[in-house]
């Protein structure tokens, strides 16, 4: 049996794993897939499969875009875009500037609840342009302002707390338009964290492809009920960890492995777009 893991990111953007570490865990979990799905970035793809080529891990190109769906975050998955697509590569420097004015916003809020923190910080420890939350996490961690990355989003910056902000411009139906243009599935993310099913059949209709399934967060039951609703909709199924490495100590590569025929379904699905 060949298992893969379909949600891991990189230093490209808020792991704090590089290419060859991330290949090199993928590989002593017992892993033979992996795909590559940072926050609005297709940097890492090609240093990635370059990575795994050394250790025999195969490496999915992916994404995972930033949507706005009624002032929420939702996060939309396309594997095995073209990495290339001018179309899909200017939308993404528009969101990289987006994640930066945000930032600068986000540590404005933090401000005015008696944080301190300069945006330098976050850039400097973040090491890369596709700035996001995780790296301020780290920030305010290194800083003594909370006691564990967990803190620092339900205190500070998760969905709903006093110095979170949004600011992405995408919708969820734009993102999946953009993914099948690039010649990619699209699927929905970790969909626990909507909370809402109902929006499921609207995706659809705007052209999902898929849901995951399998994720660390998703008990048995809840883990059952996506399956079930992936048959009831016709979808596919996908699973990942969603590791960050060290940035999110809790979640290790290997928490999910997916049996490889999932892959092949989802490869035949882009020979049909
Ligand atoms: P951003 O792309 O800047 O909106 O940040 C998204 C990142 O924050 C992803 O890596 C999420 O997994 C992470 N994140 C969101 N909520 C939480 C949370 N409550 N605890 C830990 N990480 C979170
Ligand atoms: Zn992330
Ligand atoms: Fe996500
Ligand atoms: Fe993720």
């Amino acid at each position: 049996m060949k298992y893969a893991d379909l949600h891991v990111h990189t230093t490209y953007s808020d792991s704090t794993l590089t290419p060859e570490e991330l290949v090199k865990k993928t590989k002593l979990a017992g892993l033979d897939c992996v795909a590559v799905v940072d926050h609005d970035t297709v940097e890492g793809i090609v240093p990635s499969i370059d990575a795994g080529l050394c250790c025999g891990i195969e490496v999915l190109p992916g994404i995972e875009l930033s949507c706005d769906f009624n002032n929420a975050e939702v996060h939309i998955l396309g594997y095995l875009v073209d990495i290339t697509n001018p179309t899909l590569l200017a939308t993404l420097a528009d969101i990289r500037k987006i994640r930066l004015d945000r930032m600068y916003e986000m540590t404005v809020k933090l401000k005015d609840l008696g944080v301190n923190i300069a945006p330098e910080e976050v850039f400097a420890l973040a090491n890369t342009q596709n700035i996001g939350r995780l790296h301020l996490a780290q920030v305010l961690l290194k800083r003594g302002y909370v006691k564990t990355i967990s803190e620092a989003f339900y205190r500070y910056i998760g969905d709903r707390s006093p110095a979170y902000v949004c600011g992405f411009k995408l919708s969820p139906q734009k993102a999946m338009h953009l993914i099948k243009e690039a010649g990619g599935v699209p699927v929905l993310a970790h969909p626990y964290i909507l909370g809402n099913d109902d929006v499921i059949p609207v995706f659809v209709d705007d052209g999902l492809m898929g849901i995951e399934v399998f994720y660390p967060e998703h008990s048995a039951s809840k883990t059952e009920h996506y399956k079930n609703m992936a048959a009831k909709y016709n979808l596919l199924m996908t699973g990942g960890s969603d590791c960050h490495g060290a940035a999110k100590p809790d979640v290790v590569m290997g928490a999910i492995k997916i049996p490889y025929t999932l892959v092949e379904k989802l490869k035949e699905a882009k020979e049909n777009i």
